[in-house]
């Protein structure tokens, strides 16, 4: 038998051999520089924050490098796989506006972009290592293994098959064939070439220098089923599909040596690595991994469902990615996120804790930046799903609510009360006559200078929407003289005895009677939201509260 018989004996009805693939999926022709990234989850059905974040590097480096970011499922182990998890997955990441220049649905000439239709492609490599003698059938049982196991516990020696335990690396060809006539089931097993006693070194991206074993396990390639391992697959396809970069989490670090072995038996080049280091959540005392089981916000939906825009978790994942991109973020009041170049010397080496606190603060400042009109246009949608009462108002209403959104938004220190769509409600239902009723004023403290009074008399005799905002305080203070209190709170401060309160009472007087509130944006503004139906419906009721 020639070699190529025997790999042909060994793994029949493969239709192409490899040269054909390195033909059919050439180098990306990009320019210098250019990245070619992937983001490759197995089909669990949805992404979560931890692989968001691996998949925000993968896109950030290449969007920035002008080079290519696919998306690859990765479906050869049966045990991850869910069914629809694939559709999932890509809605997961639809609802918050990500799309990857090649994936499994849109296609690209790397296609197919699902592991387990690429069975053929994997088969032809392994039959190329055979026939170069670098890999091999083994028929070792489930018995047989255990058997290997016991010896080496029993001699303390390290767990795998290697070396001398490697009991199939050294049949014949003759025993094979033998072996496989009578029927014996065989998967096939990487002839590594590798010493535990050599060191190799990991150059990562991000965490620096690694050094570890070499790898001399001879790992299963191709399993009983006929489909790839993990490492074999994701190799094969990470040359093929010309990835330049590897981002992945760090839990693949001691993968690495495999990895690294792999390519090199398989004349690849090797690409780059970067190993990112975990978000993580503090619990008790001990520091873990955010998990997609145990933590609510590990959940997409559980920001969907709270109004976070993806941007804002984006912009999250920026600020752990870069530690130089907050601070930036924050004083470049006109930029976004496309204008800031991320590098990896400015990663975290470590894990990150997960900080909502912050994710909310940045939250408030996108809102602050987002004009009402921008805010009204992505609260509509949002409302549909989570609040039909409002999003009738608001739909109703639309000049309306932006006008108050806009309120305090174009100055030096915008108002940063919302950080989310379920927020605006909170911070602007009492400017809707549709929900406010009596019932606002059910909480507020009554001071004695709560005098309805004042009230008519200001609103019949001085109050002008048409006032600019200096007359519009000088009748304020006229109003506050002619009933006793002081024009300016210095006055009040000097002989507090001799007035009723100062013109800032007045106000709150007024406000506490419109908006039942005694915190909200800017008086004047409000008011000029305000049509002067409500605004006398609003005294009415006030003075039945009182
Ligand atoms: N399919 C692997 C996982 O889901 C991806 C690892 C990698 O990016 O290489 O963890």
């Amino acid at each position: 038998m020639t070699d190529k018989e025997y790999s042909d004996f060994l793994i029949p009805n493969v239709s192409h051999d490899y040269l054909y693939y390195e033909d059919k999926y050439p180098k990306r022709d990009l320019k210098e520089g250019a990245m070619v990234t992937r983001f490759a989850p197995s089909p669990t059905g949805f992404v979560h924050m931890g692989s968001l974040y691996t998949s925000f590097s993968d896109l950030r480096f290449a969007k920035q490098t002008g080079g290519v970011c696919y998306l690859r499922i990765e479906d050869t182990d049966g045990k991850r796989t869910v069914s629809n998890g694939i559709e999932g997955i890509l809605d997961d990441f639809k609802s918050l506006d990500i799309s990857f220049d090649e994936d499994p649905i849109k296609g690209g000439l790397y296609a197919p972009y699902v592991q387990s239709e690429r069975q053929d492609i994997y088969k032809a490599f392994a039959k190329k290592l055979i026939e170069e003698n670098k890999a091999y059938p083994c028929f070792c049982t489930e018995d047989d293994l255990n058997e290997i196991r016991t010896l080496q516990e029993v001699s303390k020696d390290r767990i795998g098959y290697y070396g001398n335990y490697a009991k199939c690396r050294n049949l014949t060809r003759e025993q094979v064939i033998e072996k496989v006539k009578n029927g014996e089931k065989y998967i096939i097993r990487l002839k590594s070439n590798g010493s535990f006693l050599n060191k190799i070194v990991l150059n990562d991206l991000i965490k620096g220098k690694i050094e570890m074993p070499e790898n001399d396990l001879d790992i299963v390639i191709i399993k009983g089923d006929g489909l790839p391992t993990y490492h074999f697959a994701h190799a094969i396809d990470d040359h093929l599909m010309r990835t330049t970069h590897v981002f992945r989490g760090d839990e693949w670090v001691a993968s690495y040596p495999i990895h690294e072995q792999l390519f090199k038996m398989l004349d690849f080049e090797l690409p780059k690595y970067a190993h990112i280091a975990p978000i993580t959540i503090k619990e008790g005392n001990t520091v873990r991994k955010l998990s997609k089981r145990k933590d609510k916000e590990a959940a997409i939906s559980y920001y969907a469902k709270l109004g976070i825009p993806s941007e804002v978790i984006n912009l999250y994942l920026a600020t752990i990615n870069n530690s130089n991109f907050e601070e930036w973020y924050s004083s470049n009041t006109d930029k976004t996120i496309d204008d800031f170049t991320f590098t990896f010397n400015k990663m975290p080496i470590g894990g990150s804790l997960f900080d909502i606190d912050k994710l909310m603060n940045i939250s408030k400042i996108y809102f602050s930046r987002q004009s009402g009109e921008a805010i009204v246009e992505k609260l509509l949608p949002y409302l549909r799903t989570y609040d039909e009462e409002f999003y009738e108002i608001v739909n109703n209403n639309k000049e309306k609510l932006i006008s108050i959104l806009n309120i305090e938004k174009y100055i030096k220190r915008p108002r940063k009360d919302i950080a989310s769509y379920s927020d605006v409600r909170k911070y602007t239902w009492y400017m809707f006559d549709e929900l406010f009723n009596s019932d606002a004023y059910k909480e507020i403290e009554k001071k004695d200078y709560y005098d309805v009074e004042i009230l008519n008399d200001y609103f019949s005799n001085y109050y002008d929407s048409n006032d600019s905002k200096d007359e519009w305080f000088e009748k304020i203070k006229l109003v506050a003289e002619k009933y006793g209190f002081a024009k300016e709170v210095k006055l009040y401060k000097e002989n507090p005895d001799n007035y009723k309160g100062h013109v800032g009472d007045v106000c709150e007087l007024i406000r506490v009677a419109i908006t039942s509130l005694t915190t909200t944006p800017d008086l004047y503004e409000i008011l000029k939201v305000l049509d002067n139906n409500s605004i006398k419906n609003r005294i009415m009721m006030f003075n039945k509260a009182l």
